[in-house]
């Protein structure tokens, strides 16, 4: 029998990380790793950080918890206001999370209500794309297209519709611009057969992240979606769990295509591995009509607490202070360039994609057809134990439902230099031979 009570995931033993400092760890068997992967995608600073560690202690000196409804919270009132001029205003108010789950599931149930307080209880769909993740909780799941996460819950979530986004890889349109309006006007046409009427929000990530190993959307299709929205009285809500606070090269992802959201959902990198912070942020009309209705009717014990925020507010804080996001547009270049250099030299890498410190790489057993590997190959799970053979940690997955196939993600921690990014990238090649 196995002898840890955990019970997480299936597989083999795993060693223990002993320590960890900037973009290595070290296993108790004394192998070191570079974090290509910025472990889920979360640990954005790197590891071992003083500055980090100093802001949570003097806030765990002062007190660590406090409820939201019995006392003011300086740090959290503080970080609201910090992410507020991080979207220039655009989006006004915050609510606070622990996950990126729960700022999907806050973002879905403040649209609903928002609906019932406007009188349109009938607006109560949400349309998300397949292949796309946005978590785990029941509400964020319905949203999720990714039918082996699905399958078990199909007829206990809230089951949205789901459409297909823009493939550029794969797509047989004649060019990226027809690609998008044919996208868009069947994503019209699924709405208008479901009733627009009955739609609350329009859910997307700005780039896809783990389910779909970094496929791009762009501005003609935001700027589609949007119009869309816009038409159809519905909200637009990003998820930016996985692309907000940096790691694109613009504090929200959604910045590079001038379309903004109603809602945004932000996390993984806003505690950056130091302590689990989440975020919504929302338009002000929206939260007035909401609170002049009585109120939001959701919250967690957890969220937004002291100690949260303080290392919240000293992550975005040491962004600010240290230009991080100019070091994420002059790495990203650095990792894309040798990304597409790997690409050339291995005819079964079919695609490289992403921006800022945000890439996917798919591999396929013909680059001409483009087909994926069998399933029983496993090569997402092969490719990322060479890697780790070679001391580098990168994110596999595999889309299934025939939309694609094996792919990983490459997400170093944003403070990554240029050295250890070459080292990356040799590592990388050396598990790919
Ligand atoms: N949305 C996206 C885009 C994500 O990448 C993730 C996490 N992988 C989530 C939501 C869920 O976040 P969490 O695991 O913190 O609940």
């Amino acid at each position: 029998m196995d002898p840890s009570p955990l019970f997480y995931q299936a597989g083999p033993a795993l060693p223990e990380i002993s320590h960890a400092q900037g973009v290595y760890l070290w296993d108790d068997t004394g192998r070191q790793y570079l974090d290509g992967c910025s472990g889920a995608i979360s640990c954005n600073l790197g590891h071992g950080r003083d500055d980090i560690r100093d802001a949570m202690l003097a806030q765990l000196d002062r007190v660590a918890f406090t409820y939201r409804t019995q006392f003011e919270n300086a740090p959290a009132v503080a970080l609201a206001k910090a992410l507020v001029g991080l979207t220039h205003g655009q989006l006004e108010k915050v609510f606070f999370v622990s996950s990126g789950s729960e700022a999907v599931e806050s973002a879905l149930k403040l649209a609903r209500q928002y609906f019932v307080a406007r009188g349109e209880p009938q607006r109560r769909r949400f349309v998300s794309l397949r292949p796309s993740y946005h978590g785990s909780t029941l509400g964020a799941l319905g949203v999720t297209g990714y039918h082996p996460l699905e399958a078990p819950f199909t007829d206990i979530t809230i089951g949205s519709l789901k459409v297909a986004g823009p493939d550029f890889y794969r797509h047989t349109d004649a060019d990226d611009t027809r690609h998008v309006a044919r996208v868009l006007a069947d994503t019209r046409t699924a709405i208008e057969a479901a009733g627009p009427d009955t739609i609350a929000a329009f859910v997307l990530e700005p780039v896809g992240g783990a389910s779909t190993g970094a496929r791009m959307l762009d501005r003609a299709y935001l700027e589609g979606i949007r119009a869309l929205c816009d038409e159809y009285g519905c909200l637009l809500i990003l998820d930016e769990v996985l692309t907000g606070i940096g790691r694109t090269g613009a504090w929200f992802a959604y910045q590079h295509y001038g379309v903004t959201p109603d809602l945004l959902a932000t996390a993984k990198g806003l505690g950056a591995g130091y302590y689990p912070v989440g975020a919504l942020l929302a338009r002000a009309d929206i939260v007035e009509t909401v609170m002049a209705s009585g109120g939001f009717q959701h919250g967690h014990t957890y969220a937004g607490n002291p100690l949260a925020c303080a290392t919240g507010l000293a992550v975005v804080e040491a962004m600010q202070r240290e230009g991080v996001l100019s070091n994420v547009a002059a790495r990203g270049r650095e990792l894309e360039a040798g990304l597409k250099a790997l690409q050339a030299r291995f005819p079964w890498v079919g695609d490289v994609r992403g921006m800022g410190l945000l890439w996917g790489v798919e591999l396929v057993a013909d680059p001409v057809t483009k087909a994926p590997f069998p399933a029983e190959h496993n090569y997402f799970a092969r490719i990322a134990a060479l890697a780790k053979e070679e001391g580098l940690l990168i994110y596999p997955r595999r889309t299934l439902d025939g939309l694609a196939g094996d792919h990983f993600l490459v997400t170093p921690p944003l403070i990554i230099d240029a050295a250890d990014t070459a080292e990356l990238l040799d590592r990388l090649e050396r598990a790919m031979v």
